[in-house]
């Protein structure tokens, strides 16, 4: 029998509970043990948030909200997101279908809620924190070819749950944490999530009452002709849910108002759960208001009452993005920033760029207004309105793939720096700057980027030589955290303050070095690169108010209370722009050879 180690306020865990039953592994028992070696019930905790009605509600932002309160009231946290699709991991996902591939220091390509945890915890999370139905059944599979099940038919219970229960102890026991977080992809009800619903309804019955609770996060429709906000589709979700055993300990409403008493006491009723666990969350101006709107109902008490542990301290205040709350209550000076992209009508394609400029926006004083530019529209030579760019302040090329829309951002970029607009490019956005210096500053006319001009003659952005003989796309590229040595006396190390920093990756393609001396005699400096020198990271133009790209994504490394920093500079940049009159507008693409 296993005790938890009792550190942090928690409890016995509860002595019903008796692991040596999982640990059977013979041919003729049903029980097979999915618990991490050294593993004690108890000691970390579980919450486990489920979706109903409807996707896309704020499940993430919720889950986030949530750990980032239970953080600050004084607990070990971590969060995972399970998501039902095959792929092994976002990579392969086009950014239309799920949003932006978020990438991890560990170099996991995951869904854009790890983004959201990051940034609400404020913490580097890793592989286990992102499980994806493709992840858990690789792993079974390559058991099953191993011959590890020991003769046994492999199925869905208890393997796939089993293996997926696995995955969420492993990462329990690597902090250890006091709580996990685990949200649970799409809604209730979809075929492709069931295995995780049924491995937490399983969780429940291994781990005790006492060690793991379920909240539901749910649309409450406004009916505007009623006037009223009707509670029936939360009924029919949580019905579901109960159909696989899985009753909710809090309902998380989200709605157009906030929610009154009688919708409360009809979910309550309807729902089993006690009036003061039905949590209003009405839509609002910030998502840095959800914590302190759990904490106005009680969340972290009531979750602390239903795992019994005490509440290791007051909630931290000054933590609860209390600068965002001052910041939303004055008016500030708008600036307007392009973003030019091929997926610009989704903007969850570009979430961390957006959330990298919030955290910029707050000591820069500004209110950040936001132009969406489509590229491809403008990639053929076709004329642009000369009023699109009036008024914008800056200009990000973010990052991308393919010939889609190239053209068109080179004309951005070029316009930005013959404007001296602030421009910011990232990892595509500074191979194309680099394309653009070298047509019509450096005079290599047929400069060009492998990736949309295979034979280009004057290739000066190619295939980084480790990716030459790769044929496989999933997690190939070159992913991740790596160190970035910045120049002294540069603009770069002027904002960085520091001479090396770590930032994510996500590419295949580079500079090609044989045009660094060309290209550097024309005035780019490259301040930032690896430490052996051999890969160009960060470029600058230095007789421009702001013209940087850098090779990584700094988006992914913002943090509510730590603005990148050549986010914030750009931002300042882009304030001290404002007002300045601008036109010609480039009308042929820059595309010369
Ligand atoms: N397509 C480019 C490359 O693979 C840029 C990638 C990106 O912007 N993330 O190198």
């Amino acid at each position: 029998m296993n005790k938890h180690d009792g550190t942090n306020g928690m409890d016995e865990w509860d002595d019903d509970v008796d692991l040596n039953a999982h640990r059977a592994k013979t041919d003729d028992s049903e029980a097979i043990d999915f618990f991490p070696p050294n593993y004690r019930i108890g000691r970390t905790k579980y919450m486990f948030v489920t979706g109903g009605v409807m996707s896309g509600v704020g499940k993430g932002v919720f889950s986030a909200s949530l750990g980032h309160l239970l953080k600050h009231y004084g607990f070990t946290i971590s969060q995972i997101k399970m998501d039902g699709y095959l792929n092994q991991d976002a990579g392969t996902i086009n950014p239309y279908r799920h949003g932006e591939v978020f990438v991890l220091n560990d170099g996991t390509e995951c869904d854009m809620d790890l983004g959201t945890y990051e940034r609400f915890l404020d913490d580097d999370l890793n592989k286990f924190n992102y499980i994806t139905s493709g992840k858990v059944y690789r792993i079974i599979l390559d058991k099953e070819r191993r011959g590890e099940y020991l003769g046994r038919d492999v199925q869905v219970v208890p393997h796939v749950t089993g293996e997926i229960k696995y995955l969420i102890r492993t990462k329990a026991q690597e902090g250890p944490y006091d709580m996990i977080v685990v949200e649970i992809g799409g809604t209730v009800g979809d075929i492709e999530n069931i295995h995780f619903i049924e491995a937490a309804r399983e969780m429940l019955y291994d781990e005790g009452r006492d060690n793991v609770m379920f909240s539901h996060v749910t649309q409450v429709p406004y009916n505007e002709s009623a006037g009223e906000l009707k509670s029936k589709p939360t009924q029919h979700s949580v019905k579901a849910l109960l159909q696989m055993g899985v009753q909710p300990d809090i309902i998380v409403c989200r709605s157009a108002i906030a929610l009154n008493r009688k919708v409360r006491q009809k979910i309550s009723l309807y729902c089993n759960v006690s009036e003061n666990h039905v949590i209003s969350s009405p839509n609002t101006d910030s998502i840095y208001r959800i914590p302190t709107l759990l904490d106005q109902q009680n969340t972290a008490q009531i979750v602390a009452d239903k795992l019994k542990i005490n509440l290791p301290q007051r909630f931290d205040r000054s933590r609860a993005f209390d600068i965002y709350l001052k910041y939303l209550a004055k008016p500030h000076k708008t600036v307007r920033i392009a973003i030019t992209g091929k997926y610009t009508d989704l903007h969850d394609s570009y979430v961390s760029i957006l959330n990298a400029l919030d955290h910029s926006k707050i000591k820069a004083d500004v209110n950040l207004e936001m132009e969406w530019i489509d590229t491809s529209e403008y990639s053929d030579g076709r004329s642009m309105p000369t009023d699109l760019l009036d008024g914008i302040s800056g200009i990000i090329v973010p990052g991308g793939f393919g010939e889609r829309g190239a053209e068109g951002k080179i004309r951005f970029i070029q316009y930005a720096r013959e404007h001296a607009i602030p421009f910011l490019g990232l990892c595509y956005g500074f191979q194309l700057a680099v394309v653009e210096f070298a047509r019509n500053v450096c005079g290599l006319k047929t400069a060009g980027h492998t990736e949309f001009d295979e034979h280009a003659d004057t290739p000066v952005i190619y295939l980084l030589p480790e990716q030459r003989k790769l044929t496989e796309m999933g997690g190939t590229m070159r992913l991740g955290g790596y160190e970035v040595k910045i120049k002294k006396g540069t603009q770069a190390y002027k904002y960085y303050q520091t001479n090396k920093a770590t930032e994510r990756f996500r590419h295949r393609y580079e500079f090609n070095n044989e045009y660094k001396t060309a290209i550097e005699d024309h005035g780019l400096i490259f301040s930032g690169m690896t430490p052996d020198a051999k890969i160009m990271q960060i470029l600058e133009i230095s007789d421009h108010p702001y013209f940087i790209g850098t090779q990584f994504h700094p988006e992914l490394t913002s943090r509510p209370y730590l603005p990148q920093p050549l986010f914030q500079a750009f931002v300042m940049a882009a304030k001290a722009d404002t007002g300045k009159s601008k036109n010609d507008i480039p009308q042929t693409p820059a595309q010369v050879g």
